[in-house]
């Protein structure tokens, strides 16, 4: 894992051991269940149901159940997956800086990553895995970048113990890499968000204000699952927000009631006294 300070080249789940150590310090209990439905209340709250047939009832709901990326559909691609096979320049990118990195999209958004990665390496090539989508002007942005385009499928990866060393191409072609990434979207790992009634966007992902509220009163969303980068530290930033946000309005709801307790008490008080007085 990078991009967080302090936990450069942390494995993830060394860090996810951590975290969980630390939250259970401050009471959080974690259970090995998945939620297969969350029901909301007329007046407020959720009733949440396990795949262990147990229900769990919340005032507030923070879902932080993250996004699965749609892995290209190229034979050995998992090998290498996380490996020397990913996604995102800023998290890996470093690591393959001056190497022979190929980038993958079936669609435009693979030009942008193309470019960015140029600037990590002066040996780049894009693969369009088949198609030919791209403009006169995108190609001669290419040519200025020397970056060659490649429109032949893509058919299996090659390589050992994680490491790639080649694509094999439909034609039989060879194209030794160090390093692939693709961009190829990415869908929610469950169906919380969208079955709760949040406002999804363009690309799957939870639309929240910038407190993580969704469009559905006491649902936040934080993490992979709502909009923003797809980082650990932003998720990390998001979960915080989230909780601020959840105290804050579970000490304002509380206050209320008290308020209401009060006036309540004051008044058949008043009302007990004045019977008396008769
Ligand atoms: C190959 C790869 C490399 C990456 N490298 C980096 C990196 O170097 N640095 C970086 O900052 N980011 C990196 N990322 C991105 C990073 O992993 C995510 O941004 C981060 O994990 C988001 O955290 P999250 O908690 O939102 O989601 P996740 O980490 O996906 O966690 C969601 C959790 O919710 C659980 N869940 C989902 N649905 C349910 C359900 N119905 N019931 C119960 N549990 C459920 C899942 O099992 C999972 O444990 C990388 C991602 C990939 C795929």
């Amino acid at each position: 894992m990078h991009n967080y300070l302090t936990r450069d080249d942390i494995l993830p789940g060394d860090f996810i051991q951590a975290s969980r150590k630390e939250a259970v310090k401050y009471g959080v209990k974690f259970l090995p269940s998945e939620v297969v439905n969350a029901e909301i209340f007329k007046d407020g709250g959720f009733a949440v149901y396990t795949d262990k047939k147990k229900v769990f009832f919340a005032k507030k709901l923070v879902l932080a159940t993250g996004l699965r990326d749609n892995i290209p559909a190229i034979e050995g691609i998992h090998d290498f997956y996380g490996r020397s096979v990913f996604h995102c320049p800023y998290c890996d990118g470093w690591e393959i800086r001056d190497k022979r990195i190929g980038i993958y999209a079936k669609n435009k958004n693979g030009f942008e990553l193309a470019l960015s990665l140029a600037t990590w390496s002066r040996d780049v090539c894009f693969l369009t895995g088949g198609r030919n989508y791209l403009g006169a002007d995108e190609k001669k942005t290419l040519e200025a970048f020397n970056i060659p385009l490649i429109t032949t499928p893509v058919i299996k990866m090659e390589g050992k113990n994680g490491q790639l060393s080649h694509l094999v191409l439909k034609d039989h072609r060879k194209i030794p890499l160090d390093a692939f990434f693709f961009v190829n979207g990415y869908t929610q790992q469950c169906d919380l968000v969208n079955g709760l009634g949040c406002t999804i966007g363009k690309q799957g992902v939870a639309m929240t204000n910038r407190l993580q509220e969704t469009n559905v009163p006491g649902v936040y969303v934080a993490g992979d699952a709502a909009r923003d980068m797809h980082f650990v530290v932003v998720a990390a930033a998001e979960g915080a927000r989230a909780a601020v946000t959840i105290n804050k309005a579970l000490q304002m709801e509380e206050r209320l009631l008290k308020i209401k307790q009060h006036d309540k008490a004051t008044k058949t008080r008043s009302v007990l006294s004045a019977e008396k007085q008769k």
